[in-house]
């Protein structure tokens, strides 16, 4: 028998559900799927961040082809988090209220749509998971090149690596961040996590969706959860433990010198911001050698936007 999220599901069992999350009114999509054999317990979210997309159909692909027969554990899988974000295409925030459920974590029981849906996570979700992988791609304004996650939490950084290794994704991140979903998780409740990126744009691709499809497969077997045809990776993945993050200290107009997965040195343009009259407002230089993980396309820009993510060597 396993409970989780007021679900109970039998050794075996397989089931398709539209979960309320603390709110009667908002629908949650998933499938639950509870394993013959006992083992961990794998919690997988899409599109947390609305739009981008190719988490989505790799997980509601995984849910229909993984045999509880042959699983070893449970399973859930949410098929798209925001889901009001989804139908309303209002990319990444909870149109409701904005809330980011990448940084605004931990929420409250008795706030906004995004608060409540964060308190619900910390409450039903956290203390009942082993391993959290939420799947993202880039913005419709943001370009990307794959990479991934990981949480610089003392307790859960190791065994959070490790089952970055195992993936199938070139650049692993160090993130000190801790008010997102799986960043909060391992900080506070101690529960190891990777947050995978992949795909751009508002576009949802073949190759993309068969990217994050191909980690979930990799991932479950590292868990010692589920064996599949998915051969392994072959391919040394890159450690970044320092990234910089840079933002736009102005609004204006964006106009980026760089592309994803570009190899950059020390003092090169990154791009620059102007006004509507074409002048200069601010430049910015790379503070050191590494790559462009992903950037902004432009054009309009607000104060405290992101500009461009690189790592340094
Ligand atoms: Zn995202």
């Amino acid at each position: 028998m396993w409970r989780i999220c007021g679900q109970e599901l039998k050794r075996g069992e397989k089931r398709q559900a539209v979960l309320n999350p603390g709110m009667e009114d908002y629908e949650l999509p998933v499938t639950l799927i509870c394993g013959k054999e006992p083992g961990k317990t794998l919690v997988i979210t899409a599109q947390i961040h609305a739009g981008e997309y190719n988490g989505t159909p790799a997980v509601i692909r995984t849910a229909k082809e993984i045999d509880p027969m042959k699983l070893k554990g449970n399973l859930l899988m949410m098929h798209c988090v925001n889901t009001s974000g989804f139908r309303k295409q209002h990319w990444r925030t909870l149109p409701e209220d904005d809330f980011n459920l990448n940084a605004g974590y931990p929420g409250r029981p008795d706030g906004t749509t995004g608060e409540k849906l964060a308190d619900w996570f910390v409450k039903e979700v956290f203390p009942r998971a082993d391993f959290l992988l939420d799947l993202h791609g880039g913005s419709v304004n943001e370009v990307l090149t794959p990479c991934l996650f990981y949480p610089k939490a003392e307790k859960v950084t190791n065994a959070s690596l490790a089952a970055a290794r195992a993936l199938d994704v070139p650049y692993l991140i160090a993130s000190g961040a801790a008010g997102g979903e799986y960043s909060y998780a391992a900080n506070y409740h101690d529960l190891p996590g990777l947050l995978l990126e992949r795909g751009y744009g508002g576009f949802c691709r073949e190759e993309w969706i068969a990217g994050h499809k191909r980690n979930i497969f990799l991932l479950l077997r590292h868990l010692g959860m589920y064996e599949s045809e998915e051969p392994e990776t072959d391919h040394e993945p890159k450690v970044y433990e320092h990234a910089v993050y840079l933002e736009s200290g102005k609004a204006g107009l964006w106009y980026p010198a760089v592309k994803e997965n570009e190899r950059i040195t020390k003092g090169q343009p990154l791009g620059r911001l102007e006004d509507f009259f074409g002048n200069v407002i601010q430049e910015f230089y790379a503070e050191g050698d590494g790559v462009v993980f992903y950037y902004t396309g432009g054009l309009s820009v607000r104060e405290g936007d992101s500009l461009v993510a690189y790592g340094l060597e």
